[in-house]
């Protein structure tokens, strides 16, 4: 299979697709190196997984462009994730010896909990942030002792591959970090079905999901879900409208809106709509659109020709802006602002494209009511001077991850994760190592 770079449709690389017989193989010394690496001293874990973090970070260019080629996001964003992936293994390297078990009180002895790890698992992930996905599983995975294997999307795999040799480097026994390079349907369902792995950690589509929660059934397989999203980002007319519209495009533009937490419906007061309007479309006319590897840019092309058609589907007549996207070689699409009412599709259904929303609402009431009217529940934010009103609509909107008067999603130690579709689990933060991990509770009496 031949990787691409989607800004050029230039080959980086080819590589032979994985089947069944090597993920099994893979399974199998991830199997064979578990009981090895969950008796690794917890000190001695939490080194390995600092020395990780110390070679992300002094591999950190070279990461960052093998990241901005395979994905066509711009070099400025890759070098942000690179820095939130070695940040990542340090919160986890810091929590391996802070993963508590308890005791409760109980007649006849003592009585206390401990956590296992689960043994191997399988970690999927999507095509558009492949190593900070990567490591938001990795870390909590290795750090409660298990063992893994990793498959990367079939697009964009090559970041995956040079993290699995870093791993190796810091001294990460072999066997215990495994990448297998292959299509979902094959790699991917027989991970799900094999017998010997014990929890799939999955992102990627909703669709998808589905089929990982079918299939994880016939070995009772614990899942992890972060699925789509279609955030609401709302406006009220007493927020600082300036600092909103200035910050919204790259709510949803950023990485071409290929973002499980785009804020792609943009639901503004109608007191303030017009005035918003006008400085949501200035914002996004400014933004920088092109060649990835420059530190200027600030939006790339799509990740493939398919993606870009589905993309496409979405925008009928004429948008309120549509922003400059080079021609020729490259997956472009403009960034595109489409004023909508909440049942349209556009306000619906997730795009995974730079294809923002703009939606009116009359006051919070409706406002609350346009937010949870989705099958979806991943972000959002809340635009707003008016500290109650910002905590009332925090506590009642139906989502995991909610910013007041910011369009931050994640850190790496918040949890982060979904309500309704968007899936269910929680990754990063000490969350996480529950996911990773089994309670076991134990009785001795002192009878
Ligand atoms: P996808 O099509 O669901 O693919 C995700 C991963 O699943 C890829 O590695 C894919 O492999 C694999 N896969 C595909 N079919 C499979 C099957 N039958 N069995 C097992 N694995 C299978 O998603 P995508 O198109 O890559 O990513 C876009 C979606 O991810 C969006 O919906 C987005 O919202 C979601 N996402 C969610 C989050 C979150 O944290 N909630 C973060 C990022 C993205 P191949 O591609 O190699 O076939
Ligand atoms: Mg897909």
């Amino acid at each position: 299979m031949i990787v691409l770079n989607p800004a050029t449709e230039e080959p980086l690389a080819e590589l032979e697709s994985a089947g069944v017989e090597e993920t099994d193989a893979a399974v199998a010394r991830a199997r064979r190196a578990f009981p090895a690496w969950r008796a690794v001293a917890p000190t001695d874990r939490a080194r390995l997984l600092r020395r990780l973090a110390t070679l992300v970070e002094e591999h950190h260019e070279e990461l960052a462009r093998i990241e901005s080629r395979n994905v066509g996001k711009p070099i400025s964003g890759a070098r942000g994730e690179v820095a939130m992936v070695a940040q990542v293994f340090h919160f986890y390297a810091g929590a391996v010896d802070k993963h508590y078990g308890e005791t409760i009180p109980v007649a006849g002895g003592v009585d206390m909990t401990f956590r296992e790890p689960l043994g191997v698992v399988g970690l999927i992930v999507p095509w558009n942030f492949p190593l900070n996905i990567s490591s938001w599983k990795l870390g909590p995975a290795l750090a409660c002792g298990n063992t893994v294997v990793l498959k990367p999307a079939e697009l964009t795999p090559l970041s995956a591959l040079r993290l699995a040799e870093l791993a190796l480097e810091a001294g990460i026994p072999e066997g215990v970090v495994n990448v297998v390079v292959g299509k979902g349907s094959v790699v991917g369902q027989r991970l799900i079905e094999h017998p010997d792995v014990a929890k799939i950690g999955f992102t990627g589509s909703t669709e998808v999901g589905q089929q990982v929660m079918r299939g994880a059934a016939g070995t009772i397989k614990r899942v992890t879900l972060e699925l789509g999203g279609k955030s609401a980002n709302v406006v009220f007319a007493d927020a600082d409208l300036e600092r909103a519209a200035a910050t919204a495009p790259y709510a949803v533009f950023d990485n071409a809106g290929q973002d499980c937490c785009a804020r792609s419906r943009i639901l503004v007061e109608r007191s303030a709509y017009d005035r918003f309007a006008e400085l949501l479309v200035d914002a996004t006319r400014g933004m920088k659109v092109g060649d990835p590897e420059d530190d200027d840019t600030e939006m790339g092309p799509l990740i493939s020709a398919a993606h870009r058609e589905t993309v496409a589907s979405f925008v009928e007549g004429e948008p309120l802006f549509r922003g400059e996207a080079p021609s020729g070689r490259g997956f472009w699409y403009p960034a595109t602002l489409v004023e909508a009412a909440p049942g349209d599709r556009i306000a619906r259904d997730e795009v995974f494209g730079p294809v923002a929303a703009l939606i009116p609402f009359e006051d919070e009431a409706d406002a609350l009511r346009i937010a949870n009217e989705s099958l979806y529940g991943l972000s959002g934010s809340i635009w707003t001077r008016d500290g109650a009103k910002a905590l009332r609509m925090a506590r009642a909107i139906d989502t995991g991850v909610l910013s007041i008067n910011s369009n931050s999603s994640v850190r790496p130690s918040t949890p982060f994760g979904g309500f309704k579709q968007s899936g269910f689990g929680r990754e990063l933060g000490m969350h996480a190592m529950d996911g990773y991990s089994e309670v076991k509770n134990v009785f001795y009496s002192t009878e």
